[in-house]
């Protein structure tokens, strides 16, 4: 990026056949001007950060897909950098939901080590616009860059999960649930994603939209063939771009308003110079994606009322929901929006919507999609004399 203009490639890949991924993504960083151009001499330990959201397979699209993994590892160990991975579940054991994922094995084959993503440490940002702290893993601290390989998916929070959200796994264990609590609404939580951003300062990202996902997303939605890939330096015009094919404004999405205001990226797409295959023929005009208005924080009556007539809730689906427990757990607020009537779980937890902070945690963490955002009948009114 420099002051006017952010370069972001597109390129055509249908399917995650090997040789087809490989190709593509030696494409993309030839046409982003190669790897001399975007690490310098001094940085030869890189952390590859894909999405390892959940342990589901890769058909499912909640993670970055292993051959985007492998093709990019290979390439950048053909250029002699020393490499190492990983990323922070929402829940379950790092090594055990890389291995379901199908990063790991590739990793093993690669001769690649799993980075520290279990411990971290306190670091300083006076600068940050709405966190001055982040508690990092370790394997941020031990790497000299970050390559993010983040997955294009919904998100009923930010509305999207890209290039810019990637980097939330760099936070250590806990201060991610808290993040939620304090950060309850979108503009707040996105801001501490910005500064995030400015304070890892990732040097490349590739994002996986070969098949991407929309819907209940990120950990729920429906797989969608978008078929291509993306490369680019500057996270907030990935993801600008990324907005242009699911055909939503780039700046509804917050960390893209966030981001070009804090000097993160650029989101005016006339800015964005885009390279490589015609990014009009991946547009999926109807792609499903909360496109309604967001509401912010606040204790204020309006505020209370606005968020009950407009604002989604999650909703459980007892006949998927199989008593497991671990949307209970994950709750980040205390005491817990979601609780079970009988000790002994015979039926689905309920919510209590007056303590729900709308973080969606829990239906970010069903490893069985029994949780859904529903949307509020004077809302789906709204979007229709309102459309966005
Ligand atoms: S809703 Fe999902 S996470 Fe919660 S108890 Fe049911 S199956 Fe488990
Ligand atoms: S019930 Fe779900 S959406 Fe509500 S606060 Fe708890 S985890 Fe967040």
């Amino acid at each position: 990026m420099n002051n006017n203009h952010s370069l972001v490639a597109v390129v055509k890949c249908q399917t995650y056949k090997r040789e087809d991924v490989q190709l593509a993504v030696h494409k993309g960083i030839q046409l982003i001007g190669g790897l001399s151009t975007i690490f310098s001499g001094n940085e030869q330990k890189l952390l590859l950060k894909p999405n390892a959201l959940s342990g589901k397979t890769p058909d499912k699209c909640v993670t970055t897909h292993p051959e985007v993994f492998r093709a990019v590892a290979q390439l950048l160990q053909e250029s002699s950098f020393h490499l190492s991975y990983g990323d922070s579940p929402a829940v379950g054991k790092i090594s055990t939901v890389l291995a379901k994922i199908g990063i790991k094995p590739v990793a093993d084959e690669l001769n690649i080590p799993l980075a520290d993503f279990e411990q971290g440490r306190m670091v300083s940002f006076p600068e940050g616009l709405r966190i001055k702290q982040f508690k990092l893993v370790n394997a941020v601290s031990d790497c000299d860059a970050i390559v993010s390989l983040p997955k294009l998916k919904t998100h009923n929070l930010t509305r999207m999960t890209g290039a810019v959200k990637n980097q939330f796994g760099c936070v250590a264990g806990f201060s991610k649930p808290e993040f939620h609590v304090k950060l309850p609404s979108a503009q707040h939580f996105s801001e501490m994603l910005v500064d995030l951003n400015h304070l890892l300062k990732p040097k490349l990202f590739i994002m996986d939209a070969i098949q991407s996902m929309e819907g209940n997303g990120p950990g729920s939605g429906d797989p969608v063939n978008t078929g291509f890939l993306m490369f680019s330096t500057d996270p907030v015009a990935m993801d600008s771009i990324a907005c242009l094919i699911l055909n939503i404004q780039p700046d509804r999405v917050l960390t893209n308003k966030i981001g070009a205001e804090t000097g993160l990226g650029i989101c005016d797409t006339n800015r964005i110079r885009i390279v490589g295959d015609d990014w009009h023929q991946f547009v999926k005009k109807d792609f499903n994606i909360s496109r309604g208005p967001q509401i912010e924080s606040g204790s204020s009556w309006k505020y209370r009322f606005a968020r009950k007539l407009l604002t989604s809730k999650p909703v459980i689906d007892p006949k998927v929901c199989r008593c497991c427990n671990i949307c209970v757990e994950q709750c980040p607020v205390v005491p817990k929006a979601l609780f079970w009537k009988n000790e002994n779980h015979p039926q689905a937890p309920v919510y209590d919507y007056q303590k729900c902070i709308r973080c969606y945690c829990c239906q970010e963490v069903c490893p069985y999609g029994a949780i859904r955002a529903r949307i509020p009948l004077f809302r789906k009114i709204f979007d229709l004399i309102y459309p966005f």
